[in-house]
């Protein structure tokens, strides 16, 4: 065995990106996926002449995937080409308004003057303010390894009040802007890590700073070809990926990794192992009893969760040119929403409902005179509130009413249709109880509460993914990746 053998278990994209991390430093890396394919949540499917991405369909921070590709002395765009969206969203609210959020300041402020006139100083002086948490936050809490209080240590108090970690999202969008509808449009990107708004400190503004600042970005061919684009990467680089292999545990001696045994039985040796796979997942399944004291496995098992999703894969024979590529259709009661998501585990009784259509930008991806959507409404992750085995078919007919209800009655235009319910999401990525960013970020201390890239009950264990450090999301992933095989090279060198 190679001594610096790595085996990676999982190729979604933090599995993939500390893969590329890891071989561009010259170690050998054999990655082991259960899948048929690479991409873990992000996937695509083709049917009836219809093409649909699977799961992520918003792409920010356009530069953490430019570095990846730089990591490798490579340029992203001989990979991947990413078309700027404009609108970056379509809002659309219940009371008929609606607004696009364009990706320059300039035309957004026009559109802010039309529908909110009242808010647009607040609105400026909320991105400023985001611009100054991404620029406080981003090495402690995003760009670098996971927080600790050494790095907490190097705020300054005045600074560390200005994080905002005492008030929640939807507090401090209320100290700068007072319509409702913009109160709601900036609330919603809690979402984007499976939070309330209503729950998540204010710090996570920082959120809608990549997005409103940074614009959203569309990979030609669909979001799956940045997966595809990692894998093609990753393989010139050497990278052994084994697809249609699970691992079924981690083999663990004296409390270091041994190596992975998978499902066919063979044990593949190595002295470090990055689980990309969800790590309460990890904790549950995959490691050997008694590897990690039980009061912790049942701490991150107890642990609160991020929501997951309800999603319909629609192919329509109609076109609709009131929509953009990405469109929200808001429900009246927002907060009620988040109630009933996180506190009485059921999916949304008037849920907001996102339409992304891939095909407005790509016109391949439906048959002539049609479009591809995909409907997504945020739920609890799996729990005894709701099931979703007798419930499906009704909450698919109330999610085509909500529409309905916003002037888009879809119904007699439908010619495809398939569900992802988070039944599918624990099933096709191992995401524990289906949630769709791990441990809850509705708390104030939640990015001290992510499970550390690095296992400090495991030596040679290592973490990669949208459970860990720094998060979920294509972009926040892929830092993972990097994190992750950044320690394992630095304890390598110990
Ligand atoms: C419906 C939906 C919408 C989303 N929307 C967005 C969005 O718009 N923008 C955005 O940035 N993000 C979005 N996300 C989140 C984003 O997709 C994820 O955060 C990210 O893709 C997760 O990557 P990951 O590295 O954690 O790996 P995952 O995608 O979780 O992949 C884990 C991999 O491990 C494999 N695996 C699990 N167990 C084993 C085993 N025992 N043996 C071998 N392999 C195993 C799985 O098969 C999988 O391939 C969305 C997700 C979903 C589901």
């Amino acid at each position: 065995m190679s001594t610096k053998q790595v085996v990676i278990i999982g190729a979604g994209l933090g599995g993939l990106s500390a893969a590329i991390h890891l071989a561009a430093r010259g170690c050998r890396v054999i990655v082991l996926e259960k899948n048929a394919r690479v991409g873990g949540k992000m996937g695509e499917l083709q049917a009836a002449g219809y093409r649909f991405d699977l799961g992520p369909s918003v792409l920010t921070m356009r530069s953490v995937v430019a570095d990846l590709f730089a990591t490798a002395d490579r340029q992203l765009s001989d990979y991947l080409t990413l078309l700027p969206v404009d609108p970056l969203t379509r809002y659309f609210y219940p009371d008929g308004s609606r607004i696009d959020v364009r990706r320059e300041l300039a035309d957004l402020i026009d559109a802010l003057e039309a529908f909110a006139p009242g808010d647009v100083e607040g609105y400026l002086a909320y991105l400023a303010y985001a611009a100054r948490l991404h620029r406080l936050t981003g090495q402690a809490f995003v760009y670098g390894p996971p927080p600790s209080l050494a790095s907490l240590a190097q705020f300054s108090p005045f600074d560390l009040l200005r994080i905002d970690p005492l008030r929640t999202m939807s507090g401090a969008i209320h100290s700068f802007v007072r319509d409702p509808r913009l109160r709601q449009l900036l609330g919603r990107f809690a979402t984007y890590i499976g939070a309330s708004p209503y729950l998540a400190p204010a710090t996570l503004n920082v959120i809608s700073y990549v997005e409103l600042a940074g614009g959203v970005w569309y990979p030609q061919g669909g979001m799956y070809a940045l997966a595809q684009a990692y894998e093609r990467l990753a393989r010139e680089l050497g990278v052994e990926i084994h697809l249609n292999t699970p691992v079924r545990r981690i083999v663990v001696r004296e409390g270091a990794v041994q190596g992975v045994e998978v499902e066919a039985g063979e044990v593949v040796p190595a002295a470090k192992v990055i689980a990309n796979v969800d790590v309460a997942t990890v904790y549950a399944d995959l490691l050997p009893g008694g590897a990690v004291p039980a009061r912790v496995v049942r701490r991150i098992l107890g642990r609160a969760l991020s929501s997951s999703g309800f999603v319909l894969l629609l192919g329509l024979k109609g076109r609709h040119p009131e929509l953009a590529h990405h469109n929200i259709f808001f429900s009246r009661a927002y907060r009620g929403e988040f109630e009933e998501i996180f506190f009485h585990d059921r999916p949304p009784t008037e849920p907001t409902v996102y339409v992304a259509i891939t095909s407005k930008t790509d016109r391949s991806h439906a048959p002539r005179g049609g479009e591809n959507w995909f409907v997504m409404v945020n739920t609890p992750a799996l729990g005894s509130g709701w099931n979703w085995e007798t419930r499906c078919g009704a909450y698919r007919n109330l999610v085509l009413a909500r529409l309905a209800g916003h002037g888009l009655d879809v119904r007699p235009e439908i010619q495809y249709e398939r569900i992802l319910t988070p039944l599918e999401f624990a099933q096709v990525s191992g995401a524990y109880r289906g949630a769709l960013y791990g441990a809850s970020s509705n708390q104030r201390l939640a990015a001290f509460l992510r499970p550390h890239n690095r296992s400090p009950y495991v030596g040679g264990l290592y973490f990669a993914g949208g459970t860990t450090h720094p998060g979920g999301g294509a972009p926040m992933v892929t830092l993972s990746g990097k994190v992750a095989a950044g320690m394992l090279l630095e304890d390598w060198r110990k």
